[in-house]
């Protein structure tokens, strides 16, 4: 016998024709949110070109496998699997509700015979079942929330929509025990919790009227839920998959290069933002990036800033903007309130984008405040402004060194480019040729090139790519650096580049090539692994265990983690720290707070304390930034030297 609809309920249409008002209601809802968005600025002209280019832009992947299989929710496996419950329970029963009218309309076999009795009636079973432990697991958690979900600020709004979600399903499944106790359960065996309360927990003499009452109740909560969900938190089930979808895709996270051609165009009406003071300052990328955001503080819990007691937490940021957006205060000054201090103690190290289960970009709104700050209101940290002032005046950012820039290669026979004759450039950049300890990179990398046989060269001049520039908010300089190194590599013929810094590689291969400069781009580590492939290195692999720590620019913002842990597998055991690959914890270095008076205790320390644990014989680092700071760390903890550059290990691992 087939399930029979509106049994015993009179005028159950109503429930049905009250379908129409909720959809206006919700898609009004969701036309609010695109109301909210439209009003950031447009990163290119509108045009149907443009507009289908930005659609073409939508990453497809990204989109189902993080923004409707939620993967990255599962990192955290007790919220994630909560989570998919919720969600998948609810898709189910979304599809039921839309079976049981199209049953209504057309009459399904699905609702007749073995298959509902069994089949649809226990899987619909399941799905409220799960859905339900799912919320009574997030109500839970919201009485005795972690840290990252209380702090800086709790999300309002959960509670109340979780609650009601939990109210329908139990008005549910007493609707179905009731139904199941008045007509003795012969049609639903597969409802294990309708068959259950059916059993023991409601009396048949009262079935028909606690069905009819319950029915009701039902039927209104769900439209009233589905109605609410645009206005409330919930709305994240539409935002953040297409959040994900016009993301950056992993591990190409691109800070992007200010085009400056309008400051020259006399007749320009409007000059771009220096960066952002305001929410009006943002694009709509941006405020999709404020409206997705879930205030699961999953950024927070790993940022080096927040971790060592600075001002920072990349939640604080993204919520604040995003309580602006919904209160539509897109004019007012938000730097004072975000404050100076926590905008440039960002290290820029993407672990946070790496943690959001939206991918939403913090670094990139933190770093639109920074420049602002820098180029708008020439205000920068003391250290950093010398560190700028010496980039400007000297052509490197290290005010202060003793070094000479080519002290590095003094007594060393090192070959300088030749055009037409030479194949590779080799990349010296600003920290190998001025600071001490970083110099004998350079000096490991020439042996190494020179063993090998590679037809390699180095400029006659010391230069950077300007990336610190870039780093610290200065975009005007980073871009006239970048220029004037662009001209003269097209004046020597430069195609193919060796990058002993992670910044510098990330610099020419995702910023040199927006100002007109390609090139091949191989950081050292992946050149000495493919000479170690190619046998020509001949090397000798010691009694030794080394831990690697991954460099963010070489790691998440590039996704190179396994060409360097080869190279040292080459040459002796390699043991991880716990967070690594794309959950390594920064040096402190990044974003130019190389050269900040560090607040709050010290990442450096933290970071070589963590590499102390692995009992390793030597720390393996593959950037001069992070052996400069994690040496210094390593002073808290030992007065052995234990930290080398890759480059450094393998030179001294040849025969
Ligand atoms: S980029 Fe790094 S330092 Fe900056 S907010 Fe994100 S996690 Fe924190
Ligand atoms: S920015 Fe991402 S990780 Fe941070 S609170 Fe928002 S959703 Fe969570």
């Amino acid at each position: 016998m087939p399930r029979i609809p509106y049994w015993n309920i009179d005028y159950g249409i109503i429930i049905d024709l009250l379908a129409i008002p909720v959809a206006i209601v919700f898609f009004y809802g969701l036309y609010r949110q695109w109301l909210l968005i439209k009003q950031g600025k447009m990163r290119v002209i509108p045009s149907i070109g443009n507009m289908i280019q930005g659609i073409g832009t939508f990453r497809l992947k990204a989109f189902l496998v993080r923004g409707i299989l939620n993967a990255r929710l599962y990192r955290k496996p007790a919220s994630g699997i909560a989570h998919g419950f919720v969600f998948w329970g609810m898709v189910i029963l979304f599809i039921g509700t839309n079976l049981v009218i199209l049953n209504i309309l057309f009459g399904l076999p699905v609702f007749s015979g073995g298959f509902n009795r069994w089949f649809m009636s226990f899987m619909l079973d399941l799905a409220g079942f799960l859905t339900l432990v799912g919320i009574v697991f997030f109500l839970v958690r919201r009485m005795i929330p972690p840290v990252r979900l209380r702090l800086p600020e709790a999300r309002k709004g959960f509670v109340p929509v979780s609650g009601l979600l939990g109210l329908i399903l139990i008005t549910g499944f007493v609707t179905e025990g009731a139904r199941i106790a008045a007509a003795a359960g012969s049609l639903e065996a597969g409802a294990f919790v309708g068959n259950f309360l059916a059993s023991n927990l409601i009396s048949p003499a009262l079935a028909l009227e606690i069905h009819a009452v319950t029915w009701w109740v039902h039927g209104l909560l769900s439209l009233g839920f589905v109605a609410y969900i645009p206005y409330s938190p919930l709305v994240h089930i539409v935002l953040a998959p297409v959040n994900v979808g016009f993301a950056d895709p992993a591990p190409n996270v691109k800070m992007g290069v200010m085009d400056f051609s309008a400051f020259e165009n006399e007749d320009a009406e409007e000059l771009p933002a220096l960066g952002a003071n305001k929410l009006a300052d943002f694009t709509r990328k941006r405020f999709l990036d404020f409206s997705s955001c879930l205030w699961c503080g999953r950024c927070q819990e790993v940022c080096p800033a927040y971790n060592t007691d600075k001002p920072l937490s990349p939640k604080g940021v993204i919520v604040t903007l995003a309580d602006r957006l919904a209160s539509g205060k897109l004019d007012e000054s938000l730097i004072e309130g975000i404050s100076m201090d926590a905008i440039f103690n960002c290290t820029t190290c993407a672990a946070c984008m790496e943690a959001c289960p939206v991918s939403i970009n913090q670094p990139k709104t933190i770093m639109r405040f920074r420049q602002n700050l820098v180029m708008e209101q020439s205000r920068i940290p003391e250290l950093m402004g010398k560190a700028v002032a010496s980039l400007e005046q000297r052509a490197h950012p290290f005010f202060g060194t003793g070094s000479g820039a080519a002290e590095w290669r003094k007594d060393l026979d090192v070959p300088i480019f030749e055009p037409g004759q030479t194949e590779y450039l080799l990349w010296i950049g600003c920290s190998v040729a001025y600071e001490q300890r970083a110099q004998k990179i350079g000096r490991a990398m020439v042996r190494i090139l020179q063993k090998a046989g590679t037809s390699f060269g180095i400029l006659e001049e010391s230069r950077c790519t300007g990336d610190p520039a870039k780093q610290m908010g200065n975009e005007f300089l980073f871009a006239e650096i970048a220029q004037q190194n662009i001209e003269d590599f097209s004046a020597l013929g430069i195609k193919k580049i060796i990058t002993l810094c992670p910044h510098c590689f990330n610099s020419f291969s995702r910023h040199y090539p927006k100002l007109g400069g390609e090139y091949e781009i191989i950081p050292h580590g992946s050149f000495i692994k493919i000479l170690m492939d190619e046998k020509k290195l001949n090397l000798v692999r010691k009694d030794q265990l080394i831990t690697y720590h991954d460099p963010c620019y070489l790691g998440r913002r590039n996704g190179i983690y396994d060409d360097p842990r080869t190279v040292i597998a080459g040459v002796g055991g390699l043991v991880e720290m716990p967070r690594h690959r794309n959950e390594s914890f920064c040096c402190g270095g990044g974003g130019g707070n190389y050269w900040a008076e560090e607040l709050g205790s010290r990442i450096n320390q933290q970071r070589a304390g963590e590499a102390m644990e692995t009992n390793a014989d030597t720390i393996a680092v593959a950037c001069p930034f992070c052996l400069l700071m994690l040496t210094d760390g390593l002073k808290k903890h030992t007065e052995e030297t234990k930290i080398f550059d890759i480059a450094e290990i393998v030179a001294a691992s040849m025969v």
